[in-house]
Formats: C-alpha cells, structure tokens, sequence
C-alpha cells in the first residue's frame, strides 16, 4: 500500500494548520506554518474559491494526513463507521485514534505518529504480550500495549522514555516504569489535537 513519502511540511500548509508531522520541529519557530502560513507552489498565496465539494475534500485530505494513512485505507474506516452504531463520524475518528500506531504515539513513544509507525513495524511492541507489527490493528478497551523485553535496552527506546511524560489522553493509563499502557477507555473527541468537522468527510462519502 503506497505512502505519501514527500516532505510532510507541505501537507501542513496546504491544510492551512499544523497537522504535528514532524516532531519536536512542530513545536518551534522552525515550523513552516509559522514562517510561511500559505499553499505551497506557484499560486499558494493568491485567492480561491473554495466549493463545497472542495471543502470537503479539505477536511478528508486533513484527517488522512494527520493518521498518516493512504485513501484506499481512509475509505475502509468510512465503511466500517458507516456500518457501527452511532454517529458515523465519531465511529470514523474513534477508529482512526484505535489504530495501534496511534496509540504508540499517544503512549509518547514517538515523537511523531510516523515514527511511532516506525517502531510498531520495527517489533517493539507486544499487544496483550503477543508480537504486534501492524501499524493499522484496532486496539480496544481493556488491550495492553507493552515494550517488548528485548526493546527495553534498545537506546532508541531509552532515549524515548527519557523524554516521555506519561499520559497524554485521557482514555489511555500509561505506566512508565513497566512500559506499558493501558486501554481505559475508548478515545474521545476532546483529545483529538485538531479542529476536525467530520460531518464534511460523511458528507464527501456519501455523494
Ligand atoms: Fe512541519 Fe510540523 Fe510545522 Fe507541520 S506542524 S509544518 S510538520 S513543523
């Protein structure tokens, strides 16, 4: 499945909003949004108008940035959400915060959700102590998300609880000393880090 590999500081800003790809880079005056806050390319800074089709999309390219996940995949949530009970939404952004590279990432353990991504495929990680190296599996409440044994020595791993401070969402119990968190409760909207009107990306699918 294909990955957008290009510079992701461009996603940033033709998103118009920090989408936090990068790191520690996202949170210091380094970071292109805060330099140059327009599309990039030859027409980034002149004036469009933005039909509703275009709005949409907007918010869909947003969400599938942010999660890092290709369009085949964002469409394969939609219909899972589609088919949950409940607002379809809120079934979309909970499944996208459940994918297991996120949790990594809210775990603290990456500094951005690509490198999270990274150390799930690189086999660091146990779920509920069984190997897991599947970025997109779907973690549910009361699933275990540990530092696999050998890993605990690993200096990238070191390095990452050194600067890790526990808990960063509400619905996850992270325990630093035995490196492990813990699925308390599903993800809430509240603890998504950016403005996300998901009735557009309904809206788009349901065309
Ligand atoms: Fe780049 Fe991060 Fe700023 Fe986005 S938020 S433009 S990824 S530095």
């Amino acid at each position: 499945m294909s990955r957008y590999t290009g510079p992701v500081c461009r996603l940033c800003r033709r998103e118009g909003m920090k989408l936090y790809l990068k790191g520690d880079r996202c949170y210091s005056d380094r970071c292109a949004i805060t330099k140059r806050n327009y599309a990039p390319g030859q027409h980034g800074q002149g004036r469009k108008k933005v039909t509703e089709y275009g709005l949409q999309l907007r918010e869909k390219q947003k969400v599938r940035r942010f999660y890092g996940i290709n369009e085949s995949q964002m469409v394969k949530y939609f219909n899972m959400a589609d088919n949950m009970k409940g607002i379809t939404g809120d079934n979309l952004l909970k499944l996208l915060e459940s994918r297991l590279d996120n949790v990594v990432y809210r775990m603290g353990f990456g500094a951005s959700r690509a490198e999270a991504r990274q150390l799930v495929t690189h086999g660091h990680f146990l779920l509920n102590g069984e190997k897991a190296t599947i970025p997109s599996m779907i973690i549910s409440v009361g699933d275990v998300i540990s530092v696999k044994g050998k890993s605990k020595n690993s200096e990238k791993i070191k390095e990452l609880v050194e600067n890790n401070n526990g808990n960063t969402v509400s619905w996850l119990n992270v325990d630093l000393e035995q490196l492990k968190g813990t699925i308390i409760a599903e993800p809430t909207r509240e603890d998504i880090d950016i403005p996300i009107e998901d009735h557009l990306i309904v809206e788009l699918y349901s065309r």
